[in-house]
């Protein structure tokens, strides 16, 4: 598979408002608060009276709109915006989204947060029927879907295109006219729908944006929903039945900020009550419970809180600088530890410390904080992990895509725990994840994809197919 198009819309943020006299600064408060879904690029779209503005740019969206004019340019009643994470090999400006299409009698703008698993085979069909593609990302697929297809009404037209793409996928596409939000079939990614207090309606990713805005939560976007907004109003349609929900369970682990909440479900106490369980589940002799700031804090308040040892910030964070993860190369995700985090030697020296982290993907960061905390003089390092090891790859847009990458993939727990120094290592428990979340759906794993820790992907692979099958054959092969 070409690597052009591969895993490049990743856990990104999407905003969108419609009906408000300040959306492009709306927006902006909005994507600030999505921030931690991606800092590669910020993009804004405006419609002022149905002619859409754009502005985007590399960076944190406080450095793309440094210069307030830019800002200030987006005037209008309706936006959309994005905050993206892009893997390593594309940092184009020309991949920022919203990606913006000028047509003869119309516009577009699109913003896009997930991964398409057929987009290699779209791309192609496309590109030999004539399509031209500017950004290497497979965002643009959707739009010449669109375009082509031969439905009579753009809203038939756009379930047309929503029916051919495959994966994962929550997007926001804004026209002249109105805003259209939609969520695959599996409801990979979270998105939300509120209200704000003067009428006008907003759509993103989570509801800490909607908070951030002061609008009032309507609901969750269901798996295969479309939803269009105008000066009409709200209307909640699909554009398919055939819908089973698998929400990806990174984003309650990880991805999400701890004040969202998902299905009703508050990503805080979700969090707390995997840490209480991995207590129950992974006990250990200790003096103290220690969290990875910040991710894994509230993980680390209910282990300490089940296990009645004390919790202790043994570790900081320096709040200025960026998840190391989203760092393109090996050594700069290790400097990027190194800055991020400091041991705090009075209360770890001499201690037998519990430390918890969220999740263990290369293990760079283990391996890193178990250091710190030795050299910091802590008497012993129990590492336990309120998530179960990594081992497959993610196809529907989190940065998982290859199993070599994944030590627990080519490491058993004893020789984890070995390479990270630590005196042991325990995981929750794939029930423990499912139990903890706890939502009130009827669907394999409570509703959750687990794929990343037991391979049983809810779709098939399509493109990734084939590679992914050789890539376990050769695990196997070294096992
Ligand atoms: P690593 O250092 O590669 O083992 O990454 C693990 C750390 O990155 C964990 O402490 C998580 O907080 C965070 N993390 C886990 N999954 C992801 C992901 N897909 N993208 C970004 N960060 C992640």
């Amino acid at each position: 598979m070409s690597t052009e198009v591969k895993g490049l819309n990743e856990e990104c943020g999407v905003f969108g408002v419609w009906g408000s006299p300040d959306a492009a600064q709306l927006t902006y408060f909005g994507l600030h608060a999505l921030q931690h879904r991606g800092q590669e690029g910020a993009g804004i779209t405006a419609n002022d009276q149905g002619t859409l503005k754009s502005e985007r740019g590399l960076g944190l969206l406080a450095d793309v709109f440094r210069d307030p004019r830019r800002l200030d340019r987006l005037t209008g009643t309706a936006a959309v915006g994005h905050v993206r994470y892009a893997t390593a090999g594309n940092h184009g400006v020309e991949n920022i989204q919203p990606l913006e299409f000028n047509f003869s009698d119309a516009q577009f703008a699109l913003a896009h947060n997930g991964n398409l698993t057929n987009a290699v085979s779209l791309r192609r069909e496309l590109e030999q029927a004539g399509a031209i593609f500017h950004a290497s990302s497979d965002s643009e697929i959707l739009m010449h879907l669109i375009r082509r297809s031969k439905a009579p009404t753009l809203d038939e037209q756009v379930k047309d295109a929503l029916n051919q793409v495959q994966g994962g996928f929550a997007y926001l596409l804004i026209t002249n006219d109105r805003l259209f939000a939609a969520l695959d079939p599996n409801g990979f990614r979270p998105l939300v729908v509120g209200q704000l207090p003067t009428g006008g309606y907003v759509v993103c990713s989570e509801t800490c944006a909607l908070d951030a805005v002061g609008a009032t939560f309507i609901q969750d976007v269901h798996p295969g929903e479309l939803l269009t907004i105008d000066d009409q109003g709200l209307k909640i349609d699909h554009y398919t039945t055939d819908t089973q929900l698998a929400i990806c369970s990174m984003e309650f682990i990880y991805f999400a900020r701890p004040d969202s909440d998902i299905y009703g479900v508050n990503v805080h106490s979700a969090r707390k009550r995997m840490g209480a369980r991995l207590a129950q589940e992974q006990p250990v002799e200790a003096d103290i419970v220690v969290g990875v700031p910040n991710s894994s804090l509230s993980a680390a308040t209910g282990y300490a809180e089940a296990s009645g040892l004390p919790y202790e910030m043994g570790l900081i964070k320096n709040q200025y600088s960026s998840r190391t993860f989203i760092q393109p190369t090996q050594a700069l995700r290790e400097q990027g530890v190194r800055m991020k985090l400091s041991a705090v030697k009075g209360v770890v020296a001499g201690k037998r410390v519990v430390l918890i982290d969220d999740s263990i993907v290369r293990g760079t960061t283990s391996r890193r904080i178990v250091k710190l905390l030795k050299d910091a003089g802590a008497k012993s390092v129990h590492l336990r992990i309120a998530s179960p090891p990594l081992r497959y790859p993610c196809f529907y847009g989190i940065d998982i895509q290859t199993t070599r990458e994944l030590i627990a993939a080519n490491q058993t727990i004893p020789e984890m725990c070995q390479s990270f120094g630590a005196d042991s290592l325990g995981f929750l428990s794939e029930a423990g994840v499912i139990e903890s979340v706890g939502l009130k759906v009827e669907a394999p794993y409570g509703g959750l994809c687990m794929a990343y820790f037991n391979g049983d992907y809810p779709t098939p692979l399509y493109d990734y197919q084939v590679e992914y099958d050789e890539e376990i054959r050769q695990l196997q092969l070294h096992k």
